[in-house]
């Protein structure tokens, strides 16, 4: 407990200004990777502990095959554009959860989970990988972070004070769940920034492309989203406010999308 109370104690004081291969900003973090990965595979692994995960079946294997190209994808696109190692920190992890939640989240260091609720929203691989490009996309742009920089930096506080006092981890994961957008039982989620929705959209939809799902089905995920939050409102929905704009825009970056994946020899989308 005292380690962990320690690793908070740090993130206040760890400051780091670098500029986001994928945004192209400079965006000042509290936070480095060396800080903040070591908390979120914690909070990862405490999270599946408490959660069901789904094991041995075709839905499961699907979820590990489409984050696994995301992240080749991801990887891919960062070598040829003069970042290499940008990844060397991350230890990707796919895994499928049974929650009628419909959503999924990345969290720092690329631990990724996808709710059962959100699969007969994606029905497929490809629309799958709409969802886990936008949401590696999120990882990838550290929009947590910057969250976490800019709102819940006195919140870390009360943890780190709750932490060493009390030795529950019930408060941390509340924080974690605001700045990731990690489940509602846990927290209330923050929404994402339009600006950052938008980023996340941009980033997500080249990143599935040059995995080699298409990228026209982006739009075509949103429109079923939006379809079937008339019935039951989706989590993914409350962090990831939907609307015509959005879908709109996804249909004229689907190009781009195809024309930056055919820079890396992928010619033909699944
Ligand atoms: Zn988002």
């Amino acid at each position: 407990m005292r380690k962990i109370w320690l690793s908070f104690f740090l993130l206040f004081f760890v400051l780091s200004c670098k500029t986001n291969p994928f945004t192209g900003k400079s965006t000042l973090n509290f936070h480095s990777n060396s800080s903040i990965f070591p908390m979120a595979f914690q909070q990862y692994d405490e999270f599946l502990k408490e959660n069901k995960v789904v094991t041995g079946t075709a839905d499961a294997q699907t979820v590990k095959k489409v984050g696994q190209r995301i992240a080749n994808a991801a990887e891919r696109w960062l070598n040829a554009n003069g970042y290499e190692g940008y990844l060397k920190d991350y230890k990707w992890e796919y895994n499928l959860v049974r929650d009628d939640q419909v959503n999924a989240w990345c969290m720092p260091g690329g631990k990724i989970v996808v709710y059962t609720g959100l699969l007969p929203i994606t029905r497929t691989e490809t629309g799958l990988a709409v969802v886990m490009g936008h949401e590696v996309a999120h990882a990838l742009a550290d929009h947590g972070a910057q969250r976490m920089s800019a709102g819940t930096l006195q919140q870390l506080g009360a943890v780190g004070v709750a932490v060493a006092t009390s030795g529950k981890s019930a408060q941390a994961q509340q924080v974690w769940a605001q700045a990731y957008g990690v489940g509602s039982q846990v927290g209330v989620m923050l929404p994402f920034s339009r600006k950052h929705e938008n980023e996340a959209d941009a980033i997500g939809i080249e990143i599935m492309a040059i995995a080699g799902y298409d990228p026209g089905e982006a739009a075509r995920l949103w429109q079923r989203m939006k379809a079937n939050a008339g019935q039951t409102p989706p989590e993914i929905l409350s962090t990831h406010p939907s609307s015509d704009t959005r879908i709109r825009n996804l249909t004229q970056l689907a190009p781009a999308a195809r024309a930056e994946a055919r820079k890396f020899g992928v010619t033909s989308f699944q």
